[in-house]
């Protein structure tokens, strides 16, 4: 599945009331078109101030997405967004508070968030640019 913007925001609200009790305001999404990170979640913060703003999730448009490495790919980045949203870890983006999330939903809901995933397994897009997989580094 190659994703738009809106089957983003399709599953996110979808995981956002499965796995996150629908805690999280809808972010922005956008699509990203790196082969090495698969999702990035970015947000602003006001000086002096606990609110976050401007969030947004991005999502490759560069690869031909299987369900569940999709689902993993934007529940990581949700993870991310919850984090910083509730202030457990505004500074570290795989830090420990991460790790023991990713941990307890996966064990919880049988998902498999991990910090890096090897992209070496995904498909590539139809109409994605031709790299060399040398360069192949993995992100999550
Ligand atoms: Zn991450």
């Amino acid at each position: 599945m190659i994703v738009t913007e809106e089957i983003i925001a399709e599953k996110f609200a979808e995981y956002n009331i499965m796995y996150f009790n629908y805690e999280l305001p809808t972010p922005r999404f956008g699509l990203l078109k790196s082969y090495r990170t698969c999702g990035y979640f970015s947000c602003k913060k006001e000086k002096g101030k606990r609110r976050v703003k401007q969030q947004q999730i991005d999502i490759s448009v560069y690869y031909d997405w299987d369900e569940k490495d999709l689902r993993d790919i934007i529940v990581h980045e949700m993870v991310h967004y919850y984090l910083r949203y509730n202030h457990i870890d505004d500074n570290v983006s795989h830090g420990e508070a991460f790790h023991a999330m990713a941990k307890e939903m996966n064990e919880k809901y049988g998902l498999n968030i991990t910090e890096r995933v090897n992209t070496l397994n995904f498909k590539r897009a139809p109409n994605a640019p031709k790299i060399s997989w040398f360069f192949a580094h993995y992100f999550g």
